[in-house]
């Protein structure tokens, strides 16, 4: 019962619709019944407005007369509810008066922006993840958007691909939890409460396995993989009902996402019953001719659509080529009328038939959007997201005794850094830096200094003399280095990912000062710093952390809050150990020592083991984890296992532990990984307190694909591992699945 129980959970958010037809069906049918061919293929197109380019659409853009005509089914890139207001009047001229919907890329934040997603995830906090979805969602929708392209649940275990910035990392089961919690922050209490915008998850699938990092590139890899690491975080956000899915640039085993109906109608749409609809990337379906898999557009419109992509964003292959295509008999129109009956029943849901302008309410607007609550949100899970990486001699939090304070380095007054990649650009973005922050917090006694010794990424070492001047006046040096916001991103793929420029050494020659040295790394991916991580006293990864970005560092310089972060993706040493990520397999090779299994093959010239593992992250406290409990020594697979064991705060200051539950199953008809996260909780304990920490192991968590691809547990023995890093485990015992 409890397993049922467990595995109804997620499906009770689900908002899939069953079988049976409701009333909205009664109600998309009878519209589809009027509409003509040309209608029908207006629905399936989706345009940017001229925003990017030239501002938002005037009545010069061809795109206002189509519009009008009914030749458009959505719009990305209008925003704010004036101009929603005013695009949406023309698509209330056409005939049918179907309304736009408008989406727009709303990653991390729309008007007051949050921590890039990388970043959040390191948050490990489900509740902090959901709140950040949930207040860009709320922000957008009373800002005329309908629907944002996130969240992107791409698995990715290569640093190198700049994309990483906008997914949680490289682990299945903690990106799974976390598409969860976006999708439901997004979504809010559902499609058609004015809070809520769709989510649309993206980019379906195995997008993030790009061959060698390199932006859209070809993805080769076999379908145990596919399923087992790549396509649950897409299953779990359908679970929790997200409304919309997005394809993807890449191709996979030599078919493009696009054009992939291995993808799109066996798995997503068939095998999962998908109900709503996919929207291509940006001109994904154009791009299948350079692809080699489409003689034209033409071409590739027909395979997109028979692929099962609803809708053509940018590929401008839908509109001049669908009604030709249905006239050949080349595409069967009942592709045509499935692909919009799922449009149209979003936009039903939505209630845009109902009011078209119901989200685009000027007052509500300026009453949710840049408000001091979201702000504050904003701060809170900015906080959440840093990861102290080192603490020498508890130099941190800084103590009061510290009152001239120095901070050095090009990203330490630097404001539209800290906003990150993905972001909505404004007019008056409020955007704190760690100076500013450090000013914010530090109060009249102490004495702020500030050089910024080099710029990011150019070799000139000419601000060093100053700057080792200005660190040698001051008590305690705050470095600020990393990565400009549009190092990682899309199409920010990167070869070298070494701090860029020479700000690694001038870390190093404001070290050779002997002041007490904490070093802010700031970036959008990890990054290698072999040097500081070796040298310098203190380091806090602090990713692009939005709007509150320098408040937020302030209030874990000074100890206002205990950091608790955790790294959602493995920090090499090298970038030639890439790709490397803490769930790998073990080798037939016997250790050289003789000893250590499972072996994990290493080079003559670097270890395997990387700079800061998955899972990895310190506090200002110690936590002792102790006294693990089994509830049983074997198991069937209908029953339970209960694990319990006492975390303990043995340090001076309350704050909170990720305790991390890794299985392995040693032995099975096919290879395990050496550990693979399945379960973890954040726990926050006063200096001295302690708990009983329990986890629950079932069937699902012992499962894998067997041979025949058989999702299955199989009998025999498992090993359990608890710790709060995956390279630092504290807690280890075995039980057994019996038959
Ligand atoms: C990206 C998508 C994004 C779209 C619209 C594409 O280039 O890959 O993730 O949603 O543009 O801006």
């Amino acid at each position: 019962i409890i397993l049922l129980l467990l595995c109804g959970g997620t499906s009770l958010h689900a908002q899939q619709k069953s079988s049976k037809p409701d009333a909205i069906d009664q109600k998309v049918e009878a519209l589809l019944a009027k509409m003509t061919l040309e209608e029908k293929v207006g629905q399936m197109n989706q345009y940017t407005s001229d925003r990017l380019a030239t501002g938002p659409l005037t009545p010069n853009s061809s795109k206002w007369q189509e519009i009008k005509d009914g030749k458009v089914g959505s719009l990305l890139n209008v925003r704010g509810a004036k101009e929603t207001r005013e695009v949406q009047a023309l698509a209330l001229q056409s005939r049918l008066k179907i309304p736009l919907l408008f989406g727009l890329d709303v990653i991390h934040g729309y008007r007051v922006t949050f921590p890039i997603p990388l970043g959040e995830a390191a948050s490990w906090d489900l509740k902090a993840i959901e709140l950040s979805a949930r207040v860009a969602g709320r922000e957008a929708a009373a800002s005329g958007i309908h629907w944002t392209f996130a969240p992107m649940v791409d698995i990715a275990r290569d640093p190198r691909w700049g994309r990483v910035m906008e997914g949680a990392g490289e682990d299945t089961y903690l990106g799974s939890q976390i598409a969860h919690a976006r999708v439901r922050g997004f979504q809010g209490k559902g499609l058609g409460n004015l809070d809520a915008v769709m989510a649309c998850v993206k980019h379906f699938a195995a997008y993030g396995a790009a061959l060698a990092g390199r932006d859209y590139n070809t993805v080769d890899m076999s379908e145990r993989q596919l399923w087992e690491v790549y396509l649950p975080p897409f299953k779990a956000a359908l679970d929790e009902g997200a409304a919309t899915f997005m394809n993807s640039f890449n191709e996979l085993d030599g078919i493009p996402a696009t054009g992939n109906k291995h993808l799109q109608r066996d798995i997503l749409k068939g095998k999962w019953n998908y109900q709503g609809f996919v929207v291509s990337d940006w001109g994904s379906v154009s791009e299948m001719v350079a692809h080699g898999f489409a003689k034209d557009r033409k071409d590739a419109a027909r395979l997109a659509v028979t692929a099962g992509s609803d809708m053509d964003m940018e590929g401008h292959s839908y509109l001049p080529n669908l009604i030709q295509l249905v006239q050949e008999k080349k595409v069967d129109v009942a592709l045509i009328d499935d692909a919009v009956r799922r449009i149209l029943r979003k936009k039903f849901e939505m209630g845009l038939f109902d009011d078209p302008y119901r989200f685009s309410d000027e007052k509500r607007e300026v009453k949710e959007i840049n408000s001091e609550a979201n702000r504050k949100a904003s701060r809170e899970v900015a906080r959440k997201s840093i990861v102290l990486l080192k603490n020498d001699n508890q130099l941190l939090p800084l103590s009061d005794k510290y009152r001239k304070i120095a901070v050095i380095g090009p990203l330490g007054k630097s404001n539209a850094d800290m906003q990150g990649f993905w972001s909505v650009k404004w007019d008056n973005d409020r955007l704190v830096s760690l100076y500013e922050g450090l000013q914010n917090r530090s109060g009249k006694q102490t004495e702020l200094l500030y050089s910024k010794g080099c710029n990011i990424n150019d070799t000139s070492r000419a601000g060093f003399a100053e700057a080792v001047k200005t660190a040698q006046q001051a008590d305690v040096v705050i470095m600020a280095v990393g990565e400009t916001l549009d190092m990682s991103g899309e199409a920010k793929s990167r070869a070298n990912i070494h701090i860029p420029g020479v700000q690694e050494e001038l870390i190093k020659a404001v070290q050779t000062t002997g002041k007490p040295v904490v070093v802010l790394v700031m970036g959008g991916r990890p990054l290698i710093f072999n040097w500081t991580a070796e040298h310098a006293n203190a380091i806090l990864f602090t990713w692009w952390l939005g709007s509150e970005a320098g408040n937020a560092m302030a209030d874990v310089l000074y100890g206002d809050y205990n950091p608790a972060g955790h790294l959602p993706m493995t920090f090499p040493r090298e970038e030639g150990q890439i790709p490397l990520f803490y769930n790998e397999k073990s080798t037939g090779r016997p250790a050289p020592d003789g000893k250590s299994t499972p072996y994990r093959s290493s080079y003559l010239d670097v270890s395997n083991n990387p700079r800061y593992a998955f899972g990895y992250g310190l506090s200002y406290t110690n936590f002792d984890f102790s006294d693990l409990k089994l509830s049983k020594a074997s198991i069937t697979a209908n029953e339970n296992l209960t694990v319990t064991f006492t975390l303990k705060n043995t340090g001076n200051y309350a704050g909170e532990e990720v305790v991390q539950l890794y299985l392995q199953d040693p032995v099975a008809s096919v290879t395990r990984p050496i550990k693979e996260l399945k379960d973890f909780q954040k726990v926050y304990l006063k200096p001295g307190e302690s708990k009983t920490i329990t986890f629950t192991i079932d069937k699902e968590k012992l499962s894998f694909y067997d041979q025949q691809m058989n999702w299955t547990a199989e009998p025999g023995e498992f090993r359990l591992m608890i710790g709060n890093s995956s390279d630092h485990i504290l807690l280890k015992d075995k039980f057994e699945l019996v038959d």
